[in-house]
């Protein structure tokens, strides 16, 4: 008999308001006042929301104004209650010395003053998103010995990670309780907030999850339907279902939604065209044509079995030709202009310890130098 799977992980659920003193600085204002700008309901933090507290609870930083000599790497923030599609991390690496030298040098700061002002340092979405990085950001992943633009060593880096959380319902929660249960004495992280339309966001999507695959492995349509799945709908445990489930068929019963049967995941018949759809999308840029669970597909076979199966007739796609057909097909799954945001968290723990041990030289006043 089909189980109809219908158990969702506990997300509704809000942390309780923690009552913790504010130290807000205009640079992470924005982060503040986003944690607390929704009063959250009152309730017993449980499911998701608890293990967000507690993995707020293992971070170091917590503590205000510890010496730096003792410090760790912080933990990275553990985002494990999140549905994993609406999240992305990214590291950027900063060299403060750099920083340093155009607070003093050419700005005039006193030493000290330019030690305070990179500890409010706050870099802009277009910094972090700027590739390649110009001084003073370093490319990711690349934690240089030497700075490149200054020849300062390690200790003048700072690694800032970057944690991308795209709004919506199934996050929305999530991320105010663990926005929240963050520490912020020293305003060791901060919220930035991006736009974005639904077609970026989903270009964006389908360019990460073609980067992790291996198109030699042949389980990486089983990964795109993971995937996929886990967009379609985030509080569901595609991982758990699919590592149970031999195959995914298309259901000849369903009419919507998906059912487990025997060890088979079966999907309604949009849900799987849909997904086919998907791995031609993520397959076609490796070889001609797109591979997908029924086989390679070029776009005049996926157009004519697409049409034929009835999926461009239930979500309203009428072109009469492949390309357009395509085209429709993008803005229909991708929500086309439909306004997206994205919300950032940035760790600046990393930032705040290594500004603390940096020696900061005055550089000669410049009178001396025109001499
Ligand atoms: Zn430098």
């Amino acid at each position: 008999m089909p189980a109809k799977k219908t158990t969702r992980k506990a997300a509704s659920t809000t942390a309780k308001p923690s009552g913790r003193k504010s130290a807000a600085k205009p640079v992470v204002k924005r982060a503040a006042a986003t944690a607390r700008s929704k009063s959250p309901a009152a309730g017993k933090p449980r499911g998701a929301a608890a293990a967000v507290k507690r993995a707020a609870a293992r971070a170091p930083g917590r503590s205000a104004g510890t010496r730096s000599a003792a410090k760790k790497i912080a933990a990275p923030l553990d985002l494990s209650a999140f549905p994993p599609e609406s999240i992305s991390q990214f590291e950027r690496w900063i060299c403060l010395a750099c920083v340093a030298d155009v607070f003093t040098r050419y700005m005039g700061m006193p030493a000290k003053k330019a030690q305070l002002e990179i500890k409010r340092h706050m870099p802009t979405l277009a910094e972090l998103h700027a590739d390649p990085s110009g001084r003073p950001f370093f490319p990711p992943g690349t934690a240089a010995e030497i700075c490149p633009y200054c020849g300062s060593g390690p200790k003048a880096h700072a690694r800032l990670d970057v944690y991308r959380i795209e709004s919506g319902k199934p996050t929305d929660t999530l991320r105010r309780a663990l926005i929240k249960s963050l520490p912020s004495s020293e305003n060791q992280f901060a919220v930035l907030e991006g736009k974005a339309t639904g077609q970026h966001a989903f270009y964006e999507w389908l360019d990460h999850v073609s980067e992790k695959l291996n198109f030699d492995d042949p389980g990486w349509l089983r990964e795109v339907s993971l995937h996929y799945l886990g967009r379609k709908e985030p509080k569901v445990d595609w991982a758990e279902i699919l590592r149970n489930a031999q195959s995914i068929r298309r259901s000849r019963r369903l009419e919507s939604g998906w059912e487990v049967d025997a060890g088979r995941l079966f999907l309604a018949p949009v849900l799987f065209d849909e997904l086919l759809l998907v791995q031609y999308l993520v397959s076609r840029s490796h070889k001609a044509g797109g591979l997908t669970l029924e086989g390679r597909h070029t776009l005049v076979e996926l157009f004519a079995r697409l049409r034929h199966g009835g999926y461009l007739r239930a979500v309203g796609i009428q072109a009469h030709n492949p390309s357009d057909a395509l085209e429709q097909l993008l803005e229909h799954l991708s929500g086309g202009e439909a306004a997206v945001k994205f919300h950032y968290i940035v760790d600046r723990r990393d930032l705040l310890e290594k500004t603390k041990a940096l020696k900061i030289k005055q550089p000669p006043k410049a009178k001396t130098m025109q001499r």
